[in-house]
């Protein structure tokens, strides 16, 4: 079964859009979307041709790169979930880590990149069933989209819970560097010139700082059956 919309939702850095997203793409058999890791495949990329070096882009090689790249999500039936394929590698392991978290938003700022991952994500919402996460998918990427969310919390909060996340995955970070980077990460994507983050006027606004996941399924499932009887 398929809703026959998009759902477009946006928010801050770990805030847990991608686990509302799943949520809804399993309830209602949509296909999800995470944006971000878009975004992160170009900027692993980038590090791996020097595209960018020390925070610093190479400007010149930036459509040659562009140009030289694919990306692609492909299904894994074994494990259920959406993966990022870079040029046909399956790099899902390396573009979550931190280093690939301190890049990314430089990467996320330079038009030609945006020009090319907003075209791919158009591209894959005619389907009109999917559920997509990013920083301007209500805003850029499907202003007309039938159900805009847009999610945060307090950075202390989100830095926490990315923490918990990366530790249990084996990675060696500190809460420190986690909430530093969740606060670079904002104020980059929201001062950012080219589609800032920034609520659409027509999103609906969850701070899910003190909400359990319960209750903000629930909350979200309730504003798609309304969506889905008018
Ligand atoms: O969602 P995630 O935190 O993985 O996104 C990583 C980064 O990618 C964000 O901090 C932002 O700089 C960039 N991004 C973006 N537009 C999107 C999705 C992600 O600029 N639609």
């Amino acid at each position: 079964m398929g809703l026959n919309f998009n759902i477009a939702i946006d928010g801050h850095s770990s805030c847990g859009k991608s686990t509302i997203a799943k949520s809804i793409a399993e309830q209602y058999g949509m296909r999800y979307i995470d944006t971000g890791a878009m975004y992160r495949a170009v900027t692993l990329f980038f590090m791996r041709n020097d595209v960018i070096i020390n925070k610093v882009i190479n400007n010149n090689d930036i459509l040659f790169s562009l140009q030289n790249m694919s990306i692609d999500f492909k299904f894994n039936l074994e494990t259920k979930k959406s993966e990022m394929f870079l040029n046909n590698e399956n790099v899902e392991d390396f573009i979550r880590g931190i280093e690939v978290s301190e890049n990314v938003s430089i990467v996320a700022q330079i038009k030609e990149v945006r020009d090319k991952l907003i075209g791919l994500q158009r591209d894959i919402g005619k389907e009109k069933n999917v559920v997509m996460d990013g920083r301007d998918i209500g805003t850029k990427v499907f202003p007309n989209a039938k159900l805009k969310l847009f999610i945060t919390a307090s950075a202390e909060i989100r830095a926490e819970r990315r923490c918990k996340e990366l530790i249990d995955k084996g990675d060696n970070v500190s809460f420190e560097d986690v909430l530093a980077n969740i606060n670079k990460r904002d104020k980059h994507d929201t001062n950012r010139v080219i589609n800032p983050l920034l609520k659409a006027d027509d999103a609906i606004l969850i701070d899910n700082t003190e909400l359990s996941i319960k209750d903000q399924n629930l909350l979200i499932h309730n504003l798609i059956k309304a969506k889905l009887s008018k």
